[in-house]
């Protein structure tokens, strides 16, 4: 088997410390002779792994005491619903900033529930930007404020949040928690399916301020109330206790690299070989985002679609995977996450100017 380059999109790329550590243990987990995915989640080894993580979340992230973080089920999808049925009350408005598709599906499930405004938009300009935060519009009876702090699919990013007072901000951060250090205070809840920069599929976590969890949710099934799950702990019903466990392995990965600091230089390093490899080509390889470029999906186009072919064909017979564009836009990305090695950007800034030269 060849080395691969793994530039997928979601899921994605895990590092390899994590896989094999997983490996060692996978039959035998902490000598309890069975592995972490037969154990009953209210063992005390599996709570253990289960508390770890949450501990190393809260360190990495520096995330205050008045927060709590919830490890939950359903994807950043369900969070999609989860908050607009409980805070989108009567009287109240659910305000969506929109950059992209993911935003786009956040706002179609509070629609089914509420009144929705859309405070801000890039959708003129095919989600080449972020919205200039000035240009944001609130209204004083605002449930909450969304965003999408990296979109995925573009490949845009806020690289600076507003700061908001009237109402929380509330962000989806499923493709970049944990790529760049952050002021969790600036938000009310911040939520992220694991499978991007966190773990594997399976576990979502969101990191919740604690006045939220006063909400009167009396209309909410039990499932998709955060206070469910924040009075339990997240062990209210069973767990995705695998999921959790190699996310685990992940945080203690990132700990080891140096923190959250440290990796967010590296992935800034490691998105700007592949721009530096756009910008030098004269146009060759366009980028779709023209501002608020992301360091984590980087989307660009050749100069036909026969090119695009070509190109990813020929990526692929040289181990490099998953580099082609979302269904919806078309052309090439390349997701480089956390786990994405310095040297797999390489290869592909190399493999970028090589195929430019000979084309
Ligand atoms: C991948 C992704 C989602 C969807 O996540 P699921 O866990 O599959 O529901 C939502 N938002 C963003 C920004 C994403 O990148």
């Amino acid at each position: 088997m060849e080395a691969v380059y793994n530039f997928n999109a979601g899921p994605s790329a895990l590092p390899k410390e994590v896989l094999e550590r997983a490996q060692q243990e996978l039959t035998n987990f902490s000598n309890t002779g069975m592995s972490v995915m037969e154990l009953s989640h209210r063992s005390k080894e599996y709570e253990a792994v289960h508390q770890e993580a949450i501990d190393h979340l809260k360190e990495l992230l520096n995330i205050p005491d008045n927060y709590q973080i919830l490890l939950l089920q359903g994807g950043a999808s369900l969070q999609f619903a989860m908050i607009p049925l409980q805070f989108l009350i009567e009287g109240k408005i659910g305000n969506y900033i929109i950059t992209g598709s993911w935003s786009e599906k956040a706002i179609k499930e509070a629609k089914l529930i509420g009144e929705t405004f859309i405070g801000g938009s890039a959708k003129e300009n095919q989600f080449r930007s972020i919205p200039d935060i000035q240009s944001l519009q609130y209204n004083e009876n605002d449930a909450y404020v969304h965003l999408t702090s990296n979109n995925t699919i573009f490949g845009t990013q806020w690289h600076e949040f507003p700061t908001i007072t009237h109402a929380p901000l509330i962000a989806d951060m499923s493709s970049d928690i944990l790529s760049r250090s952050l002021n969790v205070d600036q938000f009310g809840i911040i939520y992220a399916g694991a499978q991007k920069n966190l773990g594997p599929s399976g576990v979502t976590v969101a990191i919740v301020r604690e006045d939220l969890l006063e909400a009167d949710v009396s209309h909410v099934p039990t499932m998709l109330q955060y206070k469910t799950h924040s009075n339990a702990n997240s062990l209210y019903n069973t767990p995705p206790s695998f999921s959790i466990y190699v996310l685990n392995q992940v945080l203690r990965w990132v700990k080891e690299q140096g923190g959250v600091e440290i990796l967010e230089k590296r992935n800034v390093a490691k998105a700007k070989l592949i721009y530096d490899a756009i910008d030098e080509s004269n146009g060759f390889y366009r980028g779709h985002a023209e501002e608020a470029r992301s360091n984590m999906n980087i989307t660009f186009n050749l100069p036909s679609e026969e090119h695009n072919k070509a190109f990813l064909a020929e990526a692929k017979e040289l181990g490099f995977v998953g580099l082609n564009g979302h269904r919806s836009v078309g052309g090439c990305r390349a997701s480089t996450y956390n786990a994405v090695p310095v040297e797999a950007c390489e290869k592909l800034r190399d493999f970028m100017k090589s195929f430019q030269e000979k084309s």
